[in-house]
């Protein structure tokens, strides 16, 4: 009957994995793919120049939402080379000085398997725990530090379970102590305000495709007080100030500068809105289902994310039942990976809850009807792979 109710495309609620492009952020990168089409860094006449100059609009527009200042602002590929660079910028620059790096077990594995490279490169990483809320223990972090320490990397907010980290705090001891701080802020970006001045965030990587802006363009804010010097990964023509070499994809830089103009203006608003539908959603299927357990941290959580293992329902069968829902899971088969999830893991579910996990993401395109729609298809969906699951298990033992 509720499948009836709906036709056409599936509910988008995977908002985690990437968003669709505000129309908006379109229509600001359109002329520059056509009319405008100059190279920025041609420096000899006006088509160069009118793009430059639109870039470092943007750059502008990118440094205010974080409280940075434009020069600290290096446009890069997205999320995945920001974080490359970070991390082996720093250590490669530091390593004959310092040598040590502390991360923790639930950061993306672009930042994990970076780290495993600097240890075979011969860096030594401490990975920090997460507890069964997602959160890292500042004691833990406090102990690892030593004067062979030369950066912290944790990232603002997970992107599975959405659990955002006390950064203020982990910027307090890293300032402290003199160690760099990086976060990987892809999914805090446009979620929760970031102000690397006052968090004391020295490094931070950010993207543009998980904030309603365009997949392929991302950036790297490096501090200039104090300054940190990283190796560049592309030997080239040395452009952003010899740290990524490489032509701009002006139209990508200036739809990440819209797309930044519009997190920061609208930001408490959709928050606000999402956890209100967050949170009606999560009631809903507390209300009429029971065996349900939220992954992660409650209260330290982005306003779009849900994360919920259901006993008893596997969560392949239950997306294979609802093909009108756009979600992901924790389970093997659903992702690229072959284990199920290394974060849920983390944060102590057994892999039979792990696999039985759906991951939520909520986005400013989606309306309280698609929500009431996607928790009645839950329950019902839900309800039948245990039952059926019951009726297998009961055959068997009789
Ligand atoms: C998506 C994501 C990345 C990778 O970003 P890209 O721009 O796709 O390279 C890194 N870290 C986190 C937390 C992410 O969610």
């Amino acid at each position: 009957m509720a499948i009836e109710k709906r036709r056409g495309r599936p509910v988008y609620l995977d908002n985690h994995a990437t968003t669709a492009v505000d129309q908006r952020v379109v229509e600001a990168m359109l002329p520059y793919f056509s009319d405008k089409f100059g190279n920025p860094h041609s420096g000899s006449h006006f088509y160069g120049w009118e793009v430059a100059e639109a870039v470092e609009v943007a750059r502008a527009q990118v440094a205010e939402t974080i409280s940075a200042q434009p020069e600290e602002i290096y446009f890069m590929s997205g999320a995945t080379e920001a974080n490359n660079l970070a991390i082996k910028g720093v250590a490669h620059f530091y390593r004959e000085r310092k040598n040590h790096i502390i991360t923790c077990v639930s950061e993306h594995m672009c930042v994990l398997d970076t780290c495993f490279q600097m240890e075979k490169e011969g860096n030594r990483v401490t990975y920090l725990n997460v507890d069964q809320d997602g959160m890292i223990d500042l004691d833990e972090l406090n102990d690892a530090v030593c004067d062979d320490t030369v950066l912290i990397s944790i990232m603002t907010v997970q992107n599975e379970i959405g659990v955002i980290q006390p950064m203020a705090e982990i910027g307090a001891i890293a300032r402290e102590k003199n160690i760099f701080l990086h976060s990987d802020a892809a999914q805090a970006l446009g979620k929760i305000p970031l102000d690397v001045k006052e968090l004391n965030i020295n490094l931070m990587s950010i993207t543009g495709h998980k904030v309603y802006g365009p997949m392929g363009l991302g950036a790297l804010y490096v501090s200039n007080k104090p300054r940190i010097r990283l190796e560049p990964i592309f030997s080239g023509g040395g452009q952003e100030k010899t740290l990524r070499s490489g032509t701009l994809p002006a139209p990508l830089c200036i739809g990440f500068g819209k797309t930044c103009e519009l997190a920061l203006a609208e930001m408490p608003a959709e928050a606000e809105r999402l956890q209100k539908m967050r949170d009606g959603l999560l009631a809903s299927l507390t209300g009429r289902l029971d065996g349900i357990l939220v992954n992660g941290s409650m209260e330290h959580r982005v306003p779009g994310n849900l994360n919920i293992s259901f006993e008893g329902a596997d969560a392949e069968s239950v997306m294979a039942a609802l093909p009108d829902l756009a979600m992901s899971s924790g389970s093997a088969c659903t992702s690229a990976s072959e284990e199920s999830s290394y974060v849920l893991q983390a944060i102590g579910l057994t892999s039979d809850m792990a696999e039985n996990s759906l991951r939520i993401g909520l986005g400013r395109f989606n309306t309280q009807d698609e929500i009431d729609y996607a928790a009645e298809r839950l329950i019902d969906e839900i309800t039948k792979v245990r039952s059926g699951r019951k009726k297998i298990a009961n055959a068997a033992a009789e």
